[in-house]
């Protein structure tokens, strides 16, 4: 089995290590011999559809946001969006986020859209919301990251949260929300990197990438001591 990659940006959205949700991703599948491609695409490269199971794009400076919603929108749009409906999975944090849903309205200047892959939208706030970030998900099972954005990010009434806030701010610091993941669309604002301590989100995401080419895939567990000791350690960072 391979999986294959698609690194959106990752020269303009790739802050607070973001790139680590790329090296867990390729390390996991390596662990259990299953190979890995990695294709990047940055800005003037167009895309052919067929080409990622998992497509992945990190977070950036409003300035940098700018720079990617006029390429994405000139080159990639439509073959984002034939992507997501062939199945492939995205995971988008932070700016990648807010990219996917309808718009982000920054504080000074023109609303950014969106891909509009998500019903949600996002609007500078007054203030940043930053620090440590614990959620639960809806099967009881906890992620764990770092927020840094002004952006308030609200959810259409039919999407899922990816998980209700512990501590911390999440979407929009008013509803408790985190994050959204409706089917294989995954976006959320913690940063950290995301997977290398949050090994279950991890796996979930890589088996729902294979998915797509191979069918319903078992992962050979890992025993993820490391892994767990930075979970539970970030859980217990309240602030
Ligand atoms: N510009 C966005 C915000 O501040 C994204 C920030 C980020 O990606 N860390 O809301």
């Amino acid at each position: 089995m391979e999986l294959r990659i698609a690194y959106l940006y990752p020269d303009q959205l790739n802050i607070y290590g973001d790139r680590g949700n790329i090296l867990t991703l390729y390390q996991r599948c390596q662990w259990r011999g299953i190979a890995v491609k990695i294709l990047t695409l940055g800005l003037g490269d167009s895309i052919d559809p067929d080409e990622g199971d998992l497509y992945f794009m990190g977070g950036g400076q409003d300035a940098q946001q700018i720079q990617v919603c006029e390429d994405m929108h000139r080159l990639k749009a439509d073959s984002l969006k034939q992507a997501a409906a062939n199945g492939a999975v995205f995971l988008t944090i932070c700016g990648g986020y807010q990219l996917l849903g309808h718009y982000y309205k920054p504080h000074n200047g023109d609303e950014l859209r969106g891909l509009s892959l998500l019903d949600a939208y996002t609007v500078a706030g007054n203030t940043r919301y930053i620090g440590n970030v614990a959620i639960e998900r809806p099967d009881g099972s906890r992620v764990v990251g770092f927020e840094n954005h002004s952006g308030r990010t609200y959810l259409g009434k039919d999407v899922t949260p990816l998980g209700k806030v512990i501590h911390g701010n999440g979407n929009n610091g008013e509803d408790g929300m985190e994050g959204a993941a409706v089917g294989n669309l995954y976006g959320t604002y913690l940063h950290g990197s995301l997977l290398p301590k949050n090994p279950a989100l991890a796996d979930e995401l890589i088996t729902r990438a294979l998915a797509r080419r191979y069918g319903s895939v078992t992962l050979t567990p890992l025993t993820d001591q490391f892994e767990q000791q930075a979970h539970d350690r970030a859980l217990a960072l309240k602030s």
